[in-house]
């Protein structure tokens, strides 16, 4: 096959499996919203990607991502970061990016805000969770979570969205489910610490995010099963 072809399929049948993970739960298939995860790939291979129909695009690294959105800034698509953010990037990332997933302490919320405010931007950010405990995961740990999501309030150029995890790999999609559950729960706990909505859980990728959509997902992170395994 083509590959404009094969991503055509491939994209045709990750939406389907949303959808249909979605109204099997009882959600509405349009509140879940798929990242198409890029990195690594061409530039031509993302273009391909948004004729096929994705409307998001996540990147890891700022460096591609800044050679990507200036070949194809032109679509009509959105950029999302899912990659670690070190605070000396925090400039090209508010330039760059409608969403960051990855916002993982205090240092990276006030560089994010210094820089949103100097573009007289707001900039949506999810604080990233390690709800695994697993050392090498960035994220806030759970028990920091709600101590760090109360700065929010000393950031006017930042509004925080929802929250997002990475959880251990495993073979067996349902071994994943407690962490989405986890985060869920979480998302529920901070809506009342804040007093405020929290609408997106960013969690789920190629193996598991039937599993996270049924636990609440409302952007789900997926490469490998549209491009095909990294190169
Ligand atoms: C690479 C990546 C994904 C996509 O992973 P696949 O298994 O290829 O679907 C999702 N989220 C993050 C943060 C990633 O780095």
């Amino acid at each position: 096959m083509e590959r404009r072809d094969r991503l055509q399929t491939n994209l045709n049948t990750v939406m389907e499996h949303i959808s249909s993970a979605a109204l099997r739960s009882g959600r509405n298939p349009q509140s879940i919203h798929l990242v198409t995860v890029g990195k690594t790939q061409s530039v031509q291979a993302i273009d391909a990607a948004i004729s096929a129909g994705a409307r998001i695009i996540g990147e890891n690294y700022i460096q591609e991502a800044r050679q990507k959105i200036e070949s194809l800034g032109h679509r009509d698509v959105q950029w999302h970061y899912i990659g670690h953010l070190q605070s000396n990037k925090a400039k090209y990332a508010v330039r760059l990016f409608d969403l960051i997933h990855s916002v993982d302490s205090v240092k990276l919320m006030a560089a994010l805000d210094h820089r949103a405010g100097k573009i007289d931007k707001i900039q949506n950010i999810l604080l990233q969770v390690n709800n695994s405990g697993e050392a090498s995961k960035s994220g806030v740990d759970e028990s920091a979570a709600e101590e760090v999501a109360l700065h929010i309030a000393q950031f006017p150029n930042l509004r925080l969205q929802g929250l997002m995890t990475m959880p251990p790999f495993f073979n067996a999609p349902e071994k994943v489910r407690p962490y989405f559950t986890r985060l869920r729960n979480l998302r529920d706990q901070l809506c009342k610490l804040l007093n405020q909505e929290l609408p997106h859980l960013s969690m789920g990728m190629s193996g598991d995010f039937e599993v996270a959509v049924q636990e609440g997902a409302t952007l789900v992170r997926v490469g490998t099963a549209i491009f095909g395994e990294r190169l």
